[in-house]
């Protein structure tokens, strides 16, 4: 499949709406990025790589952290993770307080803000030098020891993210969260500040798609079962209150974040990673969401 092709042809239609939507600006740090971005980059299971205009720039990868934190949860904790967080979509915003008090303090799912932070409890819990081995985790997964920690972003989201702040204390009344909640915070705010470019989150999610491999990262194992898992939560939770529409649309497990980039993985043949700054007002992005619709329209590959 000749993917540069499709990417030129795809971009030329997606164009039209490349002012549409904006970017997160609730993080200071995020407004300052240049909206106009695009970059998209797909790797295939035998290892070939199609990076389109901006796939080597880097950006926040917000909310798709929540996948790798995840990943480590499991790894480690397995199936006890889930007396802490459920697995059912939650049908509103990721960043929504609502479900939390009436469903006593267990958020719905490990991709909603609220699971995401007792996700990072989790860790900490668990991680002898936790900021170490997420940041070495994924750059094992990525095979790039460039890959770091945006502290700038990280402090941004700290001294605005009062919501977060909001969630991670009603947990705590609930006795969902076990360490202090300053260090859960910024935990959580370090893992959304991880600066990659769609090249290398393509890569680091192309084990994700590979059932019949080996997944061995820097000590966190996942049986073939558990990679199952993972991709299941993903479709079913990885766009918040708009999941059944990105399965509508594109068809592929998935998971996005406001810093506007998305991952998608289509199992057994390849990871795709896209970004562009605007978004929609679920807070995906809009042209990655249109780019992602017209590749799997166009190569007829998605897993429906
Ligand atoms: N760090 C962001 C927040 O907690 C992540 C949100 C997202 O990417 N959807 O609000």
């Amino acid at each position: 499949m000749d993917y540069n092709q499709i990417f030129t042809r795809i971009y030329n239609e997606i164009r039209q709406y490349s002012k549409e939507g904006k970017q997160a600006d609730y993080i200071p740090a995020l407004a300052k990025v240049n909206p106009d971005r695009f970059g998209i980059c797909l790797q295939t299971a035998e290892g070939s790589i199609y990076p389109f205009m901006d796939a080597d720039v880097t950006f926040s990868i917000q909310s798709i952290s929540k996948v790798l934190s995840l990943a480590m949860a499991l790894s480690i904790k397995g199936e006890s993770m889930w007396s802490r967080v459920g697995k059912e979509p939650s049908g509103t915003a990721f960043n929504s307080i609502i479900q939390l008090e009436l469903e006593n303090g267990i958020p719905r799912n490990p991709f909603i803000n609220a699971g995401a932070i007792v996700v990072a409890d989790m860790l900490l819990g668990e991680l002898r030098n936790p900021e170490e081995e997420y940041i070495e985790f994924i750059r094992a997964l990525a095979d790039d020891d460039s890959i770091d920690y945006n502290m700038e972003v990280a402090n941004s989201e700290k001294e605005t993210g009062f919501l977060n702040a909001a969630m991670a204390y009603l947990l705590k009344s609930y006795g969902n969260i076990c360490n202090p909640i300053d260090d859960v915070l910024m935990f959580y705010f370090k893992m959304c500040s991880v600066q990659m470019s769609c090249r290398q989150l393509s890569k680091a999610f192309l084990p994700f798609s590979q059932h019949n491999k080996q997944f061995d990262f820097n000590g966190i194992r996942l049986t073939t079962s558990q990679i199952k898992r993972m991709n299941a939560l993903m479709q079913t939770c990885g766009f918040y209150d708009e999941a059944g529409e990105f399965s509508y649309l594109i068809g592929l497990p998935g998971k996005s974040g406001v810093g506007g980039g998305i991952v998608a993985i289509c199992p057994m043949r390849y990871s795709v990673a896209v970004w562009s700054p605007r978004l929609n007002p679920k807070g995906n992005s809009v042209m990655g969401m249109k780019a992602l619709e017209l590749l799997t329209t166009y190569t007829e590959e998605s897993i429906f």
